[in-house]
């Protein structure tokens, strides 16, 4: 098998990675560029390969990074099948359609998505797939609902690709199955340079009894999809455990609505199906115009969680701009803030943001940021993951910022994994 390493390779984003089987080319997972301030120049950029020439697609979960350029590779040609689990499928779907709406429409359209999801073909965890004169088999990542890693066999050699890495202690998910041995691990290292800090139970604790405490309102920008359906349910454990903090909670978010449904659908691969399910069917959802016009006349004690979750867009900036000079409001960002978004800014102490063409928001509130909420392995538990592989595999790093990655090599070299690497962009390994 021959291995082309083309995205997410000099940083965090679109992944995607190409691979020879004995009866023609993959790729596995297909995302997009987000972030850097030429993200839209290097989705625009060509592939190495005509999109006709790519046989099929193993997508290991719905995360845009990783599926979001799956409807402009089928505008541009593609039309063979693409691998996930059932959750992923799902999951996708609603990913995708709010990414063309926020996509110019030469880019792709609804059109391109509709057809990306007719391609799409659902296999569950540890069933064997042949492809194109190879094999290969999905097992649990943790991480999202539905992620997966992805054991790729052709005759004696076997590739292993991590996708995303949950943790082992995830508040909703069951642990990552751990590394199977192969000829070439392929893992993420998002966190690769360090461990996880704080405690999600304490750090959400101390943000609803501050709210309430002190008749505050929280807005909490949330990703849509997975860290939004893990908020709700530990908001209503502790809403369960605590009675007395019971505050309004509000949704808005078109999207994490969809999201709820398929983890309320899926909630059997969670760790406390009943929660989840309760969870989901519990907070209020902004539908109308008219209850957004009587919420912004409100002060708190109120929560609110909206989405993007590095402030990129959507209706978190509404909240921003309908509260900005309330002093004693908080922004909580309990999510990763990638290099150049907005969310970045503000917890390094920019805070303006545009609105839109003409007018900016300039928050006077309080910015609370957190990395206990991670759905990502932290250092400690990606060499946990890696625990019965031989030490004299090849291991090779993608999917972090270079300090992640060239922190991530130290320590396993330290441990003895003599042959880690870190691949460039379009640079290829014979296996
Ligand atoms: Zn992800």
């Amino acid at each position: 098998m021959k291995i082309i390493f083309w995205g997410a390779t000099d940083q965090v984003t679109g992944s995607k990675t190409f691979v020879e089987l004995p009866e023609g080319r993959i790729l596995i997972d297909c995302g997009l560029v987000q972030g850097p301030e030429n993200a839209e120049e290097q989705n625009l950029e060509n592939l190495p390969f005509k999109p006709s020439d790519i046989k099929a697609i193993i997508l290991t979960h719905a995360h845009l990074d990783h599926s979001g350029y799956l409807p402009r590779l089928v505008k541009k040609g593609f039309n063979g099948p693409i691998y996930c689990t059932p959750a992923t499928a799902k999951l996708v779907k609603i990913i995708l359609v709010d990414s063309a709406k926020l996509s110019e429409e030469e880019f792709y359209s609804q059109q391109d998505v509709m057809l990306t999801d007719s391609l799409i073909k659902p296999v569950n965890w540890h069933q064997k797939i042949s492809i194109l004169g190879a094999q290969f088999e999905l097992i649990p990542a943790g991480h999202i609902i539905g992620a997966s890693s992805v054991i790729l066999k052709s005759d004696d050699k076997k590739i292993i690709f991590s996708g995303d890495l949950g943790r082992f202690d995830d508040p909703l998910l069951p642990p990552p199955e751990l590394c199977h041995d192969g000829s070439l691990i392929i893992m993420e290292s998002t966190y690769g340079g360090k461990y996880r800090t704080g405690d999600y139970h304490k750090d959400l604790h101390t943000f609803i009894a501050t709210v309430v405490n002190d008749s505050r309102v929280g807005i909490i920008a949330s990703f849509a999809v997975a860290r939004a359906q893990m908020l709700m349910s530990l908001i209503f454990d502790f809403f369960q455990r605590h009675p007395e903090y019971k505050v309004r909670v509000v949704l808005d978010s078109p999207m994490m609505k969809e999201a709820s449904k398929i983890y309320k659908q899926f909630s059997a691969l969670t760790k406390n199906q009943h929660l989840v399910v309760s969870a989901m069917e519990e907070f209020d959802v902004l539908e109308h115009e008219r209850e957004w016009e009587s919420l912004q006349k409100k002060s708190g004690p109120l929560i609110i969680i909206s989405s993007s979750g590095m402030l990129t867009g959507g209706r978190i900036k509404r909240h921003l701009a309908n509260w900005q000079n309330d002093n004693k409001a908080i922004l909580f960002l309990p999510g990763y803030q990638g290099e150049g978004t907005p969310g970045r800014a503000f917890l390094e102490g920019d805070r303006t943001i545009s609105l839109n063409e003409e007018e900016n928001i300039q928050w006077s509130g309080e910015v609370w940021g957190s990395e206990a909420f991670s759905s990502h392995a932290d250092q400690g538990e990606l060499i946990h993951w890696l625990e019965s592989v031989d030490k004299t595999r090849s291991i090779c790093l993608l999917h972090g910022e270079a300090v992640a990655k060239m922190e991530l090599k130290k320590k396993l070299n330290d441990l003895g994994y003599k042959n880690v690497f870190i691949p460039f962009k379009g640079e290829s390994k014979l296996i």
